[in-house]
């Protein structure tokens, strides 16, 4: 066993709007549907985020949507300045498996030069809107590496969802056979069956000491997790819905509004860094 305090972990946000990280998840009436208002959100979410991270001294790993770097440029070159990783989350909200190859690569390339551009920082790692690289769309790997992307943190490894997870994928880090590094989102076995725990819905419904004993376990083996966020669940702002059902209305909004103070109450606990200096910790990647 590790001594678990030493191993470093990810936090990882995934930037994107509520209603956009949602249009096809259920269904959204278009009056609903406001770039402005979206953006208005993202900026006032983003801006807690950076002084909650700046008060607990973390650096995160920011997975930016393309469209973000051409919407609020500023908003990609403050995070960058504040001394975190630029990822790249594609260029819209769409799953992968949806589309076809021609338009996936065209998608990253416009993304990862426009967040490039904007930051000022070179973007080495990627994550798929709803964790979608399945065994349907397992051929986006190749087209990562092939476009300079040198390590990919989309795979869910579970069974039990109903629109992402590979579930024979590897739980840690590891390298694939095209020579990308896959680090994938973070799962405890219990059981012999693998959960999820490190982020979004499961990190606002689980109690906090369950998330705090999973992330101690995983360390406990000498394995970093990788944990992940949006900014609507840290708030102040997130846009209500009142037509959606009592379930989604559960499994969207619970504990968003303390989600800045979750964090606080787990994230001193552990070591954190940018996925990047994880992985060259590990020798994993060239320190280029
Ligand atoms: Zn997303």
């Amino acid at each position: 066993m590790t001594d678990a305090t030493e191993v470093i972990n990810v936090l990882s946000v995934d930037v994107e709007g509520f209603i956009e990280a949602n249009l096809q998840s259920f269904h959204i009436d278009r009056k609903y549907v406001d770039g402005a208002k979206e953006n208005y959100e993202i900026e006032t979410n983003i801006n807690l985020l950076l002084e909650l991270l700046s008060d607990l001294e973390i650096e995160a790993t920011f997975f930016f949507l393309g469209r973000i770097a051409r919407d609020m440029p500023h908003i990609v070159k403050e995070v960058a300045q504040a001394g975190h990783e630029i990822g790249c989350h594609s260029y819209e909200h769409l799953r992968l498996f949806d589309m076809d190859k021609a338009a996936f690569k065209e998608r990253l390339i416009a993304a990862k030069y426009g967040l490039e551009d904007v930051s000022g920082k070179r973007v080495y790692g990627f994550r798929a809107p709803d964790f979608s690289v399945t065994q349907a769309s397992i051929w986006t790997l190749d087209i990562l590496r092939e476009s300079g992307i040198l390590y990919d943190s989309s795979i869910y490894p579970i069974a039990l969802h109903d629109v992402y997870g590979i579930s024979e994928a590897k739980p840690f880090i590891h390298e694939l056979p095209n020579g990308l590094i896959e680090f994938p989102l973070s799962t405890v076995e219990i059981l012999g069956k693998r959960f999820p725990f490190g982020g979004g819905g499961y990190f606002r419904l689980y109690p906090l000491f369950v998330t705090k004993r999973c992330i101690s376990k995983i360390n406990r083996f000498g394995q970093s997790c990788m944990l992940y966020i949006h900014p609507y669940e840290v708030g102040p702002i997130i846009p209500t819905i009142p037509e959606l059902s009592w379930y989604r209305k559960f499994r969207h909004y619970h504990n968003c509004k303390r989600g800045d103070g979750r964090l606080r109450q787990i994230l001193p606990a552990f070591k954190f860094a940018p996925a990047i200096e994880v992985l060259k910790q590990k020798d994993l990647l060239e320190d280029n």
